[in-house]
């Protein structure tokens, strides 16, 4: 058997509850086959990125450890983003439900239609960075460079 991999996962929601998505999407993370959480951030409020006529988010991050490969993990997380209730519109960074991004997957860089890898979000977005530091001060990016040299 393969080594496990230590991804993390950013969590937002804007709707219907937004703390209680949050942790439903905890234990629906933790459900998954092959995965389990290690860490897992306290509860951030941001704004919203793009149009402002909608709630603020509630955020997370969390540490997962995981036998499952990147596309599998990805189809699983966007399963839970849909039993959610999470509806795709037209309209980029509207209010949603539930929105899970794949920040690292261990130190890999990819760049397949479906899956960027750092998400490309996680080194300007203030509501990733903090609770990633807030797990793994030390973390260390694929580019070689320290997590906390990103925070502002
Ligand atoms: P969003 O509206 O933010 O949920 O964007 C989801 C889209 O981004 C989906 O089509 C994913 O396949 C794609 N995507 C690319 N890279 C990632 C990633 N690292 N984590 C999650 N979704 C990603």
């Amino acid at each position: 058997m393969t080594d496990n991999a230590i991804v993390y996962v950013g969590l937002g929601s804007n709707l219907e509850n937004p703390i209680s998505q949050i942790k439903q999407a905890f234990l629906a993370l933790d459900a998954l086959p092959k995965t389990h959480i290690k860490k897992q951030s306290a509860l951030y409020r941001s704004k919203p990125m793009g149009p402002q006529n909608q709630p603020d988010y509630m955020n997370a991050v969390v540490m997962l450890s995981t036998y499952l490969l990147p596309l599998d993990l990805l189809d699983m997380m966007q399963a839970i983003e849909h039993q959610q209730g999470r509806i795709r519109t037209a309209q980029r960074w509207g209010a949603r439900t539930l929105d899970l991004d794949m920040l690292l997957y261990d130190q890999q860089q990819l760049q397949l239609p479906r899956l960027i890898l750092p998400h490309p979000g996680l080194y300007v977005r203030d509501f990733v960075l903090y609770p990633l530091y807030e797990i793994t001060p030390n973390l260390v990016l694929p580019n070689g460079k320290k997590l906390v040299s990103y925070l502002r």
